[in-house]
């Protein structure tokens, strides 16, 4: 199938040049129809080939039939070199840049020998695009913005920011739509996402209508029959409505991962069966065998369900063909955020405020992990005020208000391993988080060593430092820093802030191999964030944590005697 791909965007590329020569829209609408049924054949396009029975593909004609045995047979066609030599290809890529159309690129391809992304952004900044016949100051700022917005699609967004704009859709169209789910990497809940796609069954003509209606559009920048593109919040998401009974076949080739997919038809291969986004196939006979569910879809590959998050190729095909796949840790069997801010340090909410919330959310209980003294700009707590806050804890729990607070810290680890705070503090808390906020480029392990063997340390908070899209990792041994926490019984955050995700999905995976318990903790600083915990459940399910991995998912009782146990082996 990789043929197929390759075919199918060299057919795309053609269109391209075409059109930016202002060729004829029906000589280009063959190139882009020809390029869309490719992509979408069930079967080997090279296979067909051998077999003659290229024209018997539907919207595929004499001329393109004729095109692709030449690619067949002379590994290239004639035409697309032709086109390349003509044109240069990077210049294609700016026909995505919204509001820039082709005749536009063309003038100052011609006038102002703009061959690249950086030979535009140039023209737009220095003036020169604007004193092009045609152009006025109008114009030049729609391309402008159009032009951050190509720059702003090219990157990825944070997990959290998708999911958000991902809910928003699914609550507008869901009463529209008989069935609806976000797909792509958003589904898997991979920690930074792309463009979001959303897939849903139903009255195609309702559902177009009202995906580009969705509070929030800034643009619709597709609208079809079938399929729609809309920005919302600057970012790119599309919409497919499918028939009901390709429901299955087209949320799992949708859902990805690519190589999930890629090793998934290998397999259906080696069983005479073609899966596709319209169905499973038996290749012998053309029949079609599933495709109405996903589970449908799994099942006749001879596999168990796989669910999302596991889709990587990670050993989760191989796992569903012998059930040997985990139980994952599901996203209502947390009982509690372990990691939780107050106004006592630089958080906004005050305890009552927090058990309360708490007690809405459903959760038993909520860890208060303020900063420790060393963190001034934080307000972070000494040893006085700690003793106040633990007697405010204490006073709040046994008036019952709401779920139960843990008397906590998230103590500075100094640059030389020692803590923050005095023992005699230390001891008397329920939950003790310890964590690196300083000298971020002094190789961290032999500090995080030195947290793991403190007997009042239960848990290392965001253990790589990592912030995503703005600070790699501290330098660190990692597999050190697991043997020490397993031997130890000291937890590992899996911080769930968005901008974290801290362990990542493959160290917490690691770490569980290990022997190491994983505890989640939004670190939120307001209520406001507290529902991040989903993402750090996404990570725990990425990493085939199963519950009795994750500390919060015990009860109150539980979780106190297991972390008074880890301390005892210490
Ligand atoms: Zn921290
Ligand atoms: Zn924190």
């Amino acid at each position: 199938m990789e043929k197929n791909r390759e075919l199918a965007k060299i057919f795309d590329r053609i269109a391209d040049f075409l059109e930016f020569k202002g060729d004829s829209i029906y000589r280009i609408n063959a190139y882009r129809k020809a390029a869309r049924v490719i992509k979408d054949l069930p079967e080997d396009i090279e296979a067909l080939y051998k077999e003659d029975r290229l024209k018997s593909i539907p919207g595929i004609g004499e001329k393109i039939a004729s095109k692709i045995q030449q690619y067949f047979e002379e590994g290239t066609i004639q035409k697309f070199e032709e086109l390349r030599r003509e044109i240069p290809e990077e210049l294609m890529v700016l026909l995505d840049v919204p509001n820039l159309g082709p005749k536009t690129l063309r003038l100052a391809y011609q006038s102002l020998g703009v061959r690249n992304l950086e030979d535009l952004k140039r023209a737009v900044k220095d003036g020169s695009l604007a004193r092009l016949p045609g152009m006025g100051p109008k114009k030049v700022d729609k391309i402008r913005k159009g032009l951050e917005i190509f720059l702003r699609g090219q990157e990825r967004m944070l997990l959290g920011e998708a999911l958000q704009i991902g809910e928003r859709i699914l609550g507008h169209l869901s009463p529209l739509a008989i069935r609806i789910s976000l797909a792509g990497s958003l589904r898997r809940m991979k920690e930074t996402v792309g463009d979001l796609d959303v897939l849903a069954t139903g009255d195609r003509h309702n559902i177009i209508q009202g995906f580009v209606e969705t509070p929030g559009v800034t643009e619709v920048l597709a609208k079809g029959e079938t399929k729609a593109s809309i920005l919302m919040d600057d970012r790119q998401v599309d919409l497919r409505v499918v028939k009901e009974e390709e429901w299955g076949s087209a949320l799992q080739y949708f859902t990805g991962s690519k190589e999930h997919n890629v090793h998934l038809r290998e397999m259906a291969k080696e069983r005479g069966l073609k899966i596709s986004e319209y169905g499973v196939f038996s290749i012998e006979t053309g029949d079609r065998l599933a495709g109405t569910t996903e589970e449908e879809v799994y099942h006749l590959l001879g596999l168990e369900y796989i669910p999302p998050e596991l889709r990587e190729d990670r050993g989760e095909i191989e796992a569903a063909r012998e059930k040997r796949l985990p139980r994952l840790v599901g996203y209502d069997q947390v009982k509690g955020d372990l990691h939780v801010h107050s106004r006592w340090s630089d958080g906004t909410a005050d305890l009552e405020e927090l058990a309360r919330e708490g007690a809405r959310l459903g959760y038993e209980y909520i860890a208060i992990t303020d900063h420790s003294r060393s963190m001034k700009i934080a307000h972070g707590l000494d040893e006085r005020r700690l003793e106040e806050q633990i007697k405010v804890i204490r006073d709040i729990n046994s008036r019952r208000i709401g779920c139960h607070l843990l008397a906590g810290i998230e103590v500075d680890i100094h640059p030389d391993g020692s803590l923050d705070l005095d023992e005699a503090v230390l001891k008397e808390l329920d939950w003790v988080v310890a964590s690196i906020h300083s000298h971020f480029h002094q190789d961290a392990t032999e500090r995080l060593l030195a947290a793991c063997r403190s007997p009042w340390v239960h848990c290392i908070g965001h253990p790589t430092g990592r912030i995503i899209f703005s600070r790699d990792p501290y330098p660190l041994d990692l597999d050190a820093i697991l043997r020490e926490a397993a031997a130890t019984g000291t937890a590992l955050e899996i911080n769930s802030h968005q901008d974290r995700l801290d362990l990542n999905d493959i160290h917490a995976r690691k770490a569980q191999e290990m022997g190491v318990k994983l505890a989640l903790g939004t670190d939120a600083h307001h209520l406001g964030q507290l529902w991040m915990i989903r993402l750090g459940i996404g990570v725990a399910r990425r990493a085939w944590l199963e519950s009795r991995h994750v500390l919060n998912t015990y009860p109150l009782e539980e979780l106190l005697a297991l972390t008074k146990k880890g301390i005892r082996r210490k």
